[in-house]
């Protein structure tokens, strides 16, 4: 029977080993200081950002929530992220995404001080990724690094598939994977053969946003398998078959409206894996720990206190 990942327990040990060092800043000079830009009325966004802002507070961190109307100009949030990148308590600005249309996302991801980007997606950072230079990494990636260590999954020599080349989860979850020497393959929707590619993977990452779709078929007997996805199932149908008419799953989709599923059959992957993150409660939980992670890092840094 396969080894289930619990990623609250790894995002509680994380959060615990941060208390300290957060102390030790507060104590020499401040707390350190997250700034999040919630533009527009997003209901998904608004429970990332609330959640974001919860764990800042539990760990005694600054916080501040700026939330510009959804009419918001492409130079008017240029001015806001500016007076940020000037502001000295804030250590760490996130603007969460997505952006409304009329504002260009690629020149505000860009405008963010490179020091202060704490979800690791300027280019200066992705460029210090690639060459293997500390540097805030994406969260979601960084935290898939942290579940295999900390799950005493071997890497280093090992092959390992990362299904999804997206800048935000694939690119940075192969690189990173890449830096632990692992061998690294990366698929995406135009690969031939994607189950046997993935079975060859003793480290499986799936990051598609594809209900279910890794199933026996693609797992390496053995292999650890770290699932990503995360997507919402609104009809009975699809719920029937995922969940193999199961009636607790049934009924949390007529009282909720949707039942969530990560891109891994989670039955299959029960059977033939040695370990998996379950969706919920894998991956999930790791990126905003890892968030706070990045904004520690980077008070530190800049308040000389380490
Ligand atoms: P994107 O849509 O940006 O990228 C999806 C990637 O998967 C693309 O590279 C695409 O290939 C590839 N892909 C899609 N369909 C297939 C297929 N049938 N076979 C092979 N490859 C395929 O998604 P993200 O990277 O942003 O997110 C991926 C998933 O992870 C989503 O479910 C998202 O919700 C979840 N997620 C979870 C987080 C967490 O904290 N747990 C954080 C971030 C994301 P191509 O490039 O060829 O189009």
């Amino acid at each position: 029977m396969a080894r289930i990942i619990d990623g609250a327990r790894i995002r509680d040990e994380i959060k615990e080993e941060l208390k300290p060092r957060i102390a030790r800043l507060s104590a020499a000079k401040r707390p350190p200081g997250l700034a999040v830009v919630l533009v527009g009325n997003n209901t998904a966004s608004e429970v990332y950002v609330r959640t974001k802002v919860k764990t800042c507070v539990e760990l005694g961190m600054c916080s501040e929530k700026l939330t510009p109307p959804d009419s918001i100009t492409t130079e008017e949030l240029l001015a806001i992220v500016e007076q940020l990148n000037a502001r000295e308590d804030v250590d760490g600005i996130l603007v969460q995404l997505p952006l409304p249309p009329q504002v260009d996302s690629k020149l505000i991801l860009t405008a963010i001080a490179p020091e202060k980007d704490v979800d690791g997606f300027h280019p200066y950072n992705v460029g210090c990724l690639v060459a293997n230079i500390p540097a805030p990494r994406a969260c979601t990636p960084a935290g898939i690094i942290q579940i295999l260590k900390r799950s005493q999954i071997p890497i280093a020599g090992c092959r390992a598939v990362v299904v999804g080349r997206s800048d935000i989860v694939g690119k940075p979850t192969a690189f990173l994977l890449l830096h632990e020497h692992a061998t690294v393959t990366i698929c995406h929707s135009r690969t031939t053969d994607l189950p046997g590619v993935c079975r060859e993977a003793d480290i499986l990452v799936a990051a598609m946003g594809r209900p279910a779709l890794i199933n026996a078929d693609y797992i390496k007997p053995g292999a650890a398998v770290i699932d990503v996805g995360m997507n919402y199932l609104s009809t009975r149908e699809e719920v029937a078959r995922i969940f193999r008419n199961s009636t607790e799953r049934l009924g949390v989709l007529e009282k909720r409206g949707s039942v969530l599923v990560g891109d891994v059959d989670p039955f299959d992957v029960a059977e033939k894996s040695a370990a998996y993150t379950p969706v919920p409660g894998g991956v999930g939980p790791l990126t905003i720990a890892m968030l706070m992670v990045n904004t520690v890092e980077s008070a530190e840094r800049r308040l000389g206190v380490c």
